[in-house]
């Protein structure tokens, strides 16, 4: 379970969030809407607990922002997956080691970390890319590798900033079909994006944003 409470987070330049509550069950898909400016990267933050809130809390399955401490944010992190708008794929290393890199840093057998990565990259599709690098794929093929990176630690919940920002319709509908695929087998999703024609089309819960607040 995430539950964000109350969450008001305050930048130095006066810009920020406040009053940001909502909970997100096993299971759902639920979509932040909101213009460019209007404070879904600042959320998605406090989830992950890059930016922790000036007031309320956030709670991350057993993990709560007022508590958490330094050393256990990596562990926190791990119930979540992160993907962005810009991929942030290792250009230096093939797909397979790109996905693969989150088990290697905790520690995994290299058995167990090619099980986990074969089957990150079935899900997204892009079995057949393993020994790609970043830059040979295409922008729709490199997210979905981001996606196969976010998920190859079987996280309780996805979290997607503007997953489909970068790309065109056809290749953000691929996107959406891998996400509402991800979703179907249990991972909750939170998607933020400013496009609302494409959350139209989706099932999913829809919570809006503007100038820092819920609507
Ligand atoms: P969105 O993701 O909806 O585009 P953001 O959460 O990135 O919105 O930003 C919300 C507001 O906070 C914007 O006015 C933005 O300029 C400001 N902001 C975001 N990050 C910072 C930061 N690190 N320092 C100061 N202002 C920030
Ligand atoms: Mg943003």
């Amino acid at each position: 379970m995430v539950e964000l409470q109350n969450v008001r987070v305050k930048y130095p330049t006066g810009d920020g969030v406040e009053k940001i509550s909502f909970t997100i069950a096993s299971g759902d898909f639920l979509f932040l809407v909101g213009p460019s400016g209007a404070g879904k990267s600042t959320v998605l933050k406090t989830i992950y607990m890059d930016v922790l809130p000036d007031e309320g809390h956030v709670q991350v399955e057993e993990y709560n922002s007022l508590f958490i401490r330094k050393k256990d944010v990596p562990f926190m992190r791990r119930k979540l997956g992160v993907v962005f708008q810009d991929f942030k794929l290792f250009n230096d290393r093939d797909v397979f080691r790109n996905v693969a890199f989150a088990l290697e840093v905790i520690g995994r057998k290299n058995k167990e970390i090619k099980r986990r990565v074969l089957r990150a990259l079935a899900d997204v599709g892009l079995s057949h890319k393993a020994r790609k690098l970043p830059r040979e794929l295409s922008g729709g093929e490199q997210q979905r590798i981001a996606i196969a990176r976010a998920i190859v630690n079987e996280p309780y919940i996805l979290l997607a900033d503007e997953p489909t920002g970068n790309l065109d319709p056809l290749t953000s509908a691929g996107i959406m079909a891998v996400l509402e695929r991800i979703n179907a087998r249990g991972t909750s999703v939170l998607m933020a994006t400013h496009n609302y024609d494409l959350v139209k089309k989706y099932h999913g819960r829809v919570i809006r944003i503007e100038n820092g607040k819920l609507l």
